[in-house]
């Protein structure tokens, strides 16, 4: 089965505005990072928000069962914008 696209999935995703890694403010505008996981029932959800000097941009970690990305994006009024995938633990052809 495939999944639904975490760019898609994510676009206008609410989040908070604080870097999981050095706890700076992320303001409007900023490039972000972020590692989200999408288990069975949940659909895409982001885990980690990381402002544009902490973020990885590869995945370094398995996650039980769970289909993992980095995504990139655009942080704007407390939303993701212009999701872009930066890495996934398992491609899945279209
Ligand atoms: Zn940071």
């Amino acid at each position: 089965m495939a999944k639904p696209d975490p760019a898609a999935g994510l676009n206008g995703t609410r989040t908070g505005n604080i870097c999981s890694g050095c706890n700076k403010g992320i303001q409007s505008g900023d490039l972000v990072r972020g590692y989200v996981t999408h288990y069975d029932r949940d659909g895409w959800v982001l885990r980690r928000l990381y402002c544009d000097s902490c973020g990885d941009t590869t995945i370094d970690r398995g996650t039980e069962d769970a289909d993992e990305a980095i995504i990139e994006a655009v942080f704007w009024n407390h939303r993701l914008a212009g999701v872009t995938i930066l890495d996934r633990n398992r491609e899945e052809s279209v």
